[in-house]
Order: C-alpha cells, then sequence, then structure tokens
C-alpha cells in the first residue's frame, strides 16, 4: 500500500513538473530588439526574428556593422567620408571610391533621371546655402542663390565604372546623400542579417523602415508606424499621432518638411530643395513611398516631395510595386493615395 503511495505520489510530481516545463518552454522564435541607436544624424533601431537569441543577437550587430559602415563612407557631416573626399577634390582629379559608393551614386542618377532633376543628388550647394541661410537667420541673395544653382546638376557629374571614380565638370559642385544613404543603409543591413540566419527583421533609421520574413511577437505581419502630420498642427506633438501599415516584406520611406525644416525670419523653408527654383520644396507637407527596396523607397520620397502631388503620384503610379500616400501643405491637408496603397493600411 505505502510503495503505491510513493508511486501514485511521484508520477503527480513528475507530471507536475512535465506541465512546468511545457508552460516555460519557449515556443516559436527568439526575437532581439537593439533599442535606439544614434547614426546618421538620427537614430536606427533593428529588431531580429531568429531561431534563437544568439543568433538574434548577432543579426542585430551585423546590421549594425552595416550601417555604421555607411554612414562613414557617404556622411558629408565627417570630414574623413569618403563624399567629403569627393567633394574636395573631384573637381581637380577623377576620384576612386568604393563599390558601395559608386552603387549609391549610380542608383542616384537613375532616380535623377526618373525624375527628370527633382532628386538630384548634386544639391549640395544649394543644401548648403539654405543651411547657412538658416544659421544667419537671414534669406540667401539672388547671387548667392544663381551662383549655387550653376553648380548644381547630375548631368555634371562623371562616372566611370571601370575606373570606379567619380569627377565633377563644375568647381564647387558638392554631393549630398541624404536623400538615398539611409536606404541605402537599410538594404545592406537587410541582407547581413538574412545572411547571419535571421527568419524575419525590421530596420528602422530615422523612420525609413524595411522588413521581411517572420514579423515580431507572432503576429502575421510587420506592423510600421508612420508619423501622421495631418494631426502634427501647432502645439500637438506629431510623435504622438501615427498611421498604422502592415507590412511582409516592404520598405517605407518618409520625407517631409513637417519635421525638418529651417525658419528664417520666421518662413518656414524646408530641407528638401528644388534645383529648379533653388527654393524648397512646396505643396507637400509628407510623402511616404512604399517599395521593395528602402533605397527605392528613400529617393523616390524625396523626388515625390519636389515634384509635387500631380506629377509625383503619375511617376509612382508607373513605378511597379510601389505605392505612394501624400499630405499636401497646410491649410488644406488633403490625404491623397496611389491606387495600391490602401491595402497597407486595410485592417
Ligand atoms: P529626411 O532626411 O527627412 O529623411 P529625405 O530622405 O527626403 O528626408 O532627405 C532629405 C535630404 O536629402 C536633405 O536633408 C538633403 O541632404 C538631401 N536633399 C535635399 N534636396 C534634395 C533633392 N532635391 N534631391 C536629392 N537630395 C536632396
Ligand atoms: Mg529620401
Amino acid at each position: 500500500m505505502d510503495r503505491q503511495n510513493t508511486r501514485i505520489a511521484i508520477g503527480i510530481i513528475v507530471a507536475i513538473c512535465l506541465i512546468a516545463a511545457l508552460c516555460f518552454w519557449p515556443i516559436g522564435p527568439a526575437e532581439a530588439d537593439s533599442g535606439h541607436r544614434p547614426v546618421m544624424g538620427t537614430f536606427a533601431r533593428v529588431v531580429a526574428v531568429a531561431p534563437d537569441t544568439k543568433t538574434a543577437n548577432r543579426c542585430i550587430e551585423a546590421a549594425f556593422a552595416q550601417i555604421y559602415k555607411v554612414d562613414q563612407l557617404m556622411s558629408d557631416y565627417k570630414d574623413d567620408s569618403e563624399i567629403s573626399q569627393v567633394n574636395r577634390d573631384a573637381f581637380k582629379r577623377a576620384v576612386k571610391i568604393s563599390k558601395s559608393t559608386y552603387e549609391v551614386l549610380q542608383k542616384a542618377v537613375q532616380f535623377s533621371k526618373l525624375s527628370a532633376g527633382a532628386f538630384d543628388v548634386t544639391v549640395g550647394p544649394l543644401v548648403q546655402l539654405w543651411r547657412s541661410a538658416s544659421e544667419a537667420n537671414s534669406v540667401p541673395t539672388d547671387t548667392e542663390l544663381q551662383d549655387a544653382r550653376s553648380k548644381v546638376g547630375y548631368e555634371k557629374l562623371i562616372l566611370d565604372a571601370n575606373e570606379m571614380s567619380v569627377r565633377f565638370v563644375v568647381d564647387g559642385m558638392k554631393l549630398d546623400l541624404g536623400g538615398i544613404a539611409k536606404g541605402y543603409a537599410i538594404d545592406k543591413a537587410v541582407e547581413a542579417m538574412k545572411k547571419s540566419g535571421a527568419l524575419g527583421a525590421m530596420v528602422d533609421i530615422g523612420g525609413d523602415i524595411r522588413c521581411f520574413g517572420t514579423p515580431s511577437k507572432g503576429k502575421s505581419q510587420w506592423l510600421i508606424g508612420v508619423q501622421d502630420p495631418s494631426k502634427a498642427r501647432d502645439g500637438l506633438d506629431p510623435g504622438t499621432s501615427s498611421l498604422v501599415l502592415r507590412l511582409k516584406d516592404a520598405a517605407i520611406a518618409t520625407s517631409g518638411n513637417y519635421r525638418r525644416f529651417a525658419l528664417i525670419k520666421g518662413i518656414k523653408y524646408t530641407h528638401i530643395i528644388s534645383r529648379k527654383t533653388a527654393a524648397g520644396a512646396e505643396g507637400l507637407s509628407s510623402v511616404t513611398v512604399i517599395s521593395e527596396k528602402a533605397l527605392d523607397a528613400d529617393a523616390l520620397a524625396t523626388a515625390v516631395t519636389v515634384m509635387g502631388a500631380e506629377k509625383g503620384l503619375t511617376l509612382v503610379e508607373k513605378t511597379p510595386q510601389t505605392e505612394a500616400i501624400l499630405i499636401t501643405s497646410p491649410p488644406e491637408q488633403k490625404f491623397i493615395r496611389t491606387s495600391g496603397a490602401e491595402k497597407y493600411t486595410k485592417y
């Protein structure tokens, strides 16, 4: 009798242990979240889904290694970057550049042609003129504007694929990769994570985002919050209002003059400049582009901001697997979407 009781007791204990083990046993893949790290003049965050925590963490570090590398090559804020070196010397001589920088410049020229110069990677002289104007709190003179404009134009950029070099036709030209480098860095980070064994991931640099594969927290899609400037009226924090997009394998980029602009004598100037007018792009307060690659989404969002709603929408509509959500400038703040954008916002 005693023996049988002992057996039953052991049986019960084993069963309890088994149930407890099953309850606490991790089911599904592991996840890691980098939190926000400062880079490229903004913050980057990476989330990795992988078979185990160690792999997930390794994927995050692989992603950041790529992001830091792109920043080091392409920032015009760093004196020792490849782009700064090109900006100093490319009129005097052809400057050899890395495969990565060459690839981005090639893509940049492609988007310049596609947007008839609305996106222009040589916009540097105008961007810098407006940057110093806002620091000095005085609008540039016509002569200054004309002078800067004469140094802008992707047609004045010579890329030599054999030599992998870049050259300027006009003295004083300056490259500015601010409208495309974040997208490129995101794509490189995604590639690195796939190679490192990620089952899924989300890479966010300053609100430009790409995700792929298994979504976070067992969801069926990645849920991506985009700031909605239509709610970012005076006195309201734009960070509190957002539009949620549902993505699987896709990238989004937002260009907006609601977030980054200069105030010169109380007048707003956006940091996105049209080479045609030599002034800030007006008409759209926010442009979100959804595409396969982050580089394309990034460049197109900047291009559409300059092109305006009508021409911008036409360009996006004829670009395969690409959609856009636009918000016009105040006071109208009209919401406009391309025909296929709805599927990303539907619940
Ligand atoms: P954000 O930097 O706010 O994410 P964008 O991706 O649109 O927005 O990039 C804006 C940056 O692109 C500017 O800060 C500047 O460095 C650069 N830029 C400005 N005007 C143009 C233009 N017409 N074509 C290409 N790049 C531009
Ligand atoms: Mg951009």
